[in-house]
């Protein structure tokens, strides 16, 4: 695997890479068995499989977060070359962002609802880095899991508004065996919060009104931003303490 932080050396690769198909994973890192679904479908899918992994630091609207995000970069990396992933991008902030993040994307509608009303600005952040890390691959197919749905559908939306040259792919999402989504934030959790939030997805799962589920999430302790049903999706947003966890399942009947 080659790992390549700087943008220029990148964009020389690129070049290098013209008449082979290209696989894109978008990360930020602190990997599980949620982005290795993704990169293992890219590299069954792709001649060339390419994962980024960058924190973002514009869509974190809390700077808590950002700073407690975990950073495991040299696992990580172990990880991913065991995987055949071809290409490592890991690009700084600066660099990224030549412009002082004077430049940035704004959808108007879907980004300021759900997790949009509860992280303002997140998304904004998250569709500008999408477009330029997929501006500097150019992937044939960028591979986004369901886990974050809000963010999938975003996703595709630019990809058409722009009418960006790549394929979005939604991959599953990859669980526990308890039910919980696999998801970087999980390790903020320590046991007892760990044991608990396993009755958010299974709660998400039963089959209840989504007043009632979220009447339970609370009695047992979660505090609830959202649970509604929306885009063939029921969708929720809960804390446990001071660690938010997202997950959503399909309803489609
Ligand atoms: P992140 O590193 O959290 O930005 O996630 C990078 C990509 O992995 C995003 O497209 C996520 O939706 C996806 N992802 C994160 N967790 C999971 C999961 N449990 N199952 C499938 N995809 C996931």
């Amino acid at each position: 695997m080659n790992i390549v932080s700087k943008i220029d050396a990148w964009q020389a690769i690129r070049k290098a890479c013209a008449g082979k198909t290209i696989g894109f994973v978008p990360t930020m890192g602190h990997l599980h068995a949620g982005h290795l679904s993704l990169c293992e479908r890219s590299r069954r899918e792709n001649e060339i499989t390419v994962v980024s992994i960058f924190v973002n630091p514009t869509q974190f609207n809390q700077a808590s977060d950002f700073d407690l995000y975990p950073r495991t970069l040299e696992q990580d990396t172990a990880i991913l070359a065991s995987q055949q992933v071809d290409y490592l991008l890991l690009p700084d902030a600066e660099s990224l962002y030549p412009d002082h993040y004077q430049i940035q994307l704004t959808e108007t509608e879907m980004s300021r609802e759900l997790e949009g009303e509860y992280r303002p600005g997140h998304f904004n952040g998250m569709l500008t880095v999408v477009l330029k890390l997929l501006n500097l691959v150019q992937p044939a197919r960028a591979y986004f899991g369901e886990k974050d749905y809000q963010q999938l559908l975003l996703v595709k939306k630019m990809a058409a508004a722009l009418f960006l040259p790549v394929d979005i792919v939604p991959c599953e999402t990859i669980r526990a065996e308890d039910g919980l989504a696999l998801s970087s934030r999980n390790s903020r959790l320590n046991t007892e919060q760990r044991q608990k939030a396993a009755h958010f997805p299974q709660l998400l799962q039963s089959h209840q009104p989504v007043e009632h589920i979220a009447e339970q999430l609370k009695a047992l302790g979660f505090k609830v931003d959202y649970i509604v049903e929306k885009w063939q999706r029921r969708l929720g947003a809960v804390w446990l303490d001071d660690v938010r966890l997202i997950d959503n399942i399909s309803i489609h009947k």
